[in-house]
């Protein structure tokens, strides 16, 4: 396990295993068949990567996802592993030269499609590959029992049976019922003590229901607070999805498209525009995330409730996948419940298959009212057992104050009432704000006491306040297409004056933006790297390796060697270039500290540390400028690495960056100075006296206090 360790940070930059990983990767490593079961976003790849590195020969990785394997590859490569995959993307030819490539050992991970299997011939060639593991992404698509069963993942089983050299199996899934976990593990010889299993809590998501005020508006306040973020919004129809995104694109934010209804082309471009960050919203029906792996999508939103429990937090899920914290906002409305109810009446005649769709529907209408926690609800629903509140969800944190509505609500569902519980919401907004409408009129509602009894608000307000008092159930709403309205139990009781109904204060819109100039500089250089590469941005970094960046300002190598996600190969090809940036940056807010320091050893690199190879420059006679040039650094980098040699005690000319005068300057002034940071000091020197300058004394003197 040492080795796994030092491979994990130098590959990847991780310090750390995160929750089942190790064990999983133990028990693969001594030969176990093991099945793991961790959240979207749990980090299940590193669970055969790293192995696949430790174990001779080629890790065989089966997975449905043919449109995620051109990514994993490339991220792969990106790491320094050496990785390819087959399915049906590339040509024979490229296929059989690949084949020819595995053989001769040039690749340690192999991804395939499961399809591929059903091909004897193909079967055949494997056998002459030394596969020590096969590792099995999406699992539960092996069982029939899963949402996702796929008949050629039933090929799996023949492949490893007349595999000449019996392979570890690692069977890796993120929704897994128990049930369907017994089926895995009996379909690939696991026994049930190597299933390793994290749970499904996804501990940076932030849940939220919204259900008491408009949802377009909300949207709209949303997203603008958001703008710089990537976010999907999910709508229930194709023609919800056109009229959104036509609408956000009117509104100024640009805004991607998804749904089946549109040719393949197109759907291909929107999705690439999104995963490059070229678009940061997508507005897209269930079709949409499959075959995505962006990990830094910030937000979910869902326009409309979707139609069970499995479906909302498969896409709600496709949030936070690197880790950082997340939103997931159900927009409710309870026209969406007719929707819901009327697409299943229509879709399958079977009464079974009805009873039980409309039974995954009212958990979802559970989900919706739930005053508990509500990650707590969605664990429950999949079988965990006690979950803890999470602390985060809008039902643990929402603190906000209720206004009295009681009133206003007696004048609407009095009104319902007379009008004889036979309109919409439409009609009876329209009497109660007196409407000269002329179906009024035919109907004689203006002779009733509630006609304009709420004449200080528009239709559309009291209309959204209706949907309000349904939302909360006081009104239920029957009939198909055209609902007609209804006062419930519990909106008699109100009228009665047995129940009070309150009504919270519009929610406040939270940011989850990372507000730091240096993120969004780091954000745009990323951007422009993966141009030059051809992947996608989050490949190159993900969200959370810029964001330690940022709080880390690392200007010299060691210190960027320490920032999460940076493993060797990612520092030498991107590190010169993005400590440049971070550098610029620090120079021009004189008010950050830049990490210069290596603040313990690391084992990510076994050259000569890189301040030493300034230094040897240094002893040569070149100037801080031509080291800089030399080894493709800034002078920055170069400075810091001097004064980092200074500390360790190397002979440093300090005649050659100040004099005896100015060094006495800087200490006399510091002294006068109540603050030990930087900026308030050179701003009381005089303007020759350089950052560099400043610190360099600072070192010196501190060398003479030791
Ligand atoms: P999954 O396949 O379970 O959805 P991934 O394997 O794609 O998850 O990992 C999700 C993210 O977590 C990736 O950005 C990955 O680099 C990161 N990650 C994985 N393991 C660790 C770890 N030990 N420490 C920090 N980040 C990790």
């Amino acid at each position: 396990m040492e080795k796994a360790r030092e491979y994990l940070q130098q590959y990847y930059g991780y310090e750390s295993f995160r929750k089942g990983q190790e064990q999983i990767i133990e028990q693969v490593l001594k030969g176990m068949n093991t099945a793991g079961i961790m959240p979207t976003g749990g980090g299940k790849s590193i669970c055969y990567q790293i192995p696949a590195l430790l174990l001779p020969g080629v890790t065989l990785v089966i997975s449905p996802l043919i449109s995620l394997m051109k990514d994993q590859v490339d991220a792969l490569e990106q790491n320094g592993i050496d990785a390819t995959f087959l399915n049906s993307s590339i040509s024979g030819l490229e296929s059989s030269k690949r084949m020819n490539d595995i053989k001769q050992g040039r690749y340690k991970l192999v991804y395939i499609a499961p399809e591929r299997l059903e091909n004897p011939a193909f079967q055949q060639e494997l056998f002459s590959v030394e596969i020590s593991l096969v590792a099995i992404d999406e699992a539960h698509c092996i069982s029939q029992w899963g949402h996702d069963f796929r008949p050629s993942y039933l090929k799996i089983k023949t492949l490893l049976k007349n595999m000449p050299a019996e392979p570890t199996v690692l069977a890796l899934t993120a929704t897994a019922t128990p049930h369907v976990t017994d089926d895995i593990c009996q379909s690939l010889g696991i026994s049930k003590e190597h299933a390793v299993s994290t749970g499904f809590s996804r501990e940076n998501l932030f849940f939220s229901v919204v259900k008491e005020e408009n949802r377009g508006r909300f949207l709209m306040r949303y997203i603008e607070k958001n703008k710089n973020e990537s976010g999907i919004i999910y709508a229930a129809t194709r023609k919800e999805v056109d009229s959104l995104h036509a609408k956000l694109n009117k509104a100024g934010f640009k805004t991607g498209r998804y749904h089946a209804g549109m040719n393949e082309q197109d759907r291909s471009t929107q999705q690439d525009e999104f995963i490059r960050d070229e678009v940061s919203l997508m507005v897209a029906t269930s079709a949409f995330g499959m075959g995505i792996d962006k990990s830094n999508v910030r937000y979910v939103i869902h326009y409309q409730t979707p139609k069970n429990m499995e479906s909302y937090y498969q896409e709600a899920g496709r949030a936070g996948r690197d880790g950082l914290d997340s939103e997931c906002i159900l927009l409710y409305s309870p026209q969406d419940m007719q929707i819901q109810r009327f697409l299943i009446d229509q879709s399958n005649p079977s009464q079974e298959w009805q009873a039980q769709e409309l039974k995954k529907l009212n958990k979802m209408k559970d989900y919706c009212f739930t005053e508990g926690c509500l990650q707590a609800f969605i664990l429950r629903y999949f079988g965990e057992e006690n979950p803890a509140d999470c602390g985060h969800c809008e039902n643990c944190t929402d603190k906000r104050d209720s206004v009295d509505v009681t009133t206003q609500a007696q004048m609407v569902l009095s009104c319902m009432l007379r009008m004889g519980e036979r309109f919409g919401k439409t009609m009876i907004s329209q009497v109660l704000t007196g409407s000269r409408n002329k179906k009024v009129e035919e109907f004689g509602f203006q002779q009733l006491s509630t006609y304009g009894i709420i004449n200080n608000q528009t239709a559309k307000d009291v209309a959204d306040f209706i949907d309000f008092l349904t939302a909360k159930q006081y009104i239920e709403m029957t009939g198909g297409q055209f609902p007609v309205l209804k006062v419930t139990n519990s909106g008699r009781e109100v009228l009665l004056g047995q129940k009070k109904v309150l009504r919270k204060e519009v929610k406040q819109v939270s940011s989850i933006s990372v507000d730091h100039g240096l993120f969004e500089e780091l954000r745009q250089l990323r951007k422009e790297m993966a141009a030059k590469e051809n992947v996608p941005p989050f490949i190159i970094f993900s969200d959370a390796s810029l964001k330690d960046m940022a709080a880390k300002l690392p200007t010299a190598e060691q210190a960027f060697l320490e920032v999460k996600g940076v493993g060797t190969q990612k520092f030498e090809r991107f590190g010169t270039v993005f400590i440049e940036r971070i550098s610029r940056y620090v120079q021009a807010h004189p008010e950050l500290e830049a990490n210069t320091m290596i603040t313990k050893e690391t084992s990510k690199r076994s050259v000569e540390p890189s301040h030493l190879e300034s230094y040897r420059l240094y002893q040569e006679g070149k100037s801080i400028k031509e080291i800089g040039t030399l080894r493709g650094l800034s002078s920055i980098s170069v400075e810091n690495h001097l004064l980092k040699c200074a500390q360790e005690r190397l002979d440093i000319e300090w005649d050659d960056i100040f004099s005896d005068e100015v060094y006495n300057l800087v200490l006399e002034t510091a002294l006068h100075l109540d603050s030990e940071k930087l900026k308030p000091l050179k701003e009381a020197l005089p303007e020759h006296i350089s950052y560099f300058m400043i610190r360099a004394i600072m070192v010196k003197a501190g060398l003479e206090e030791r």
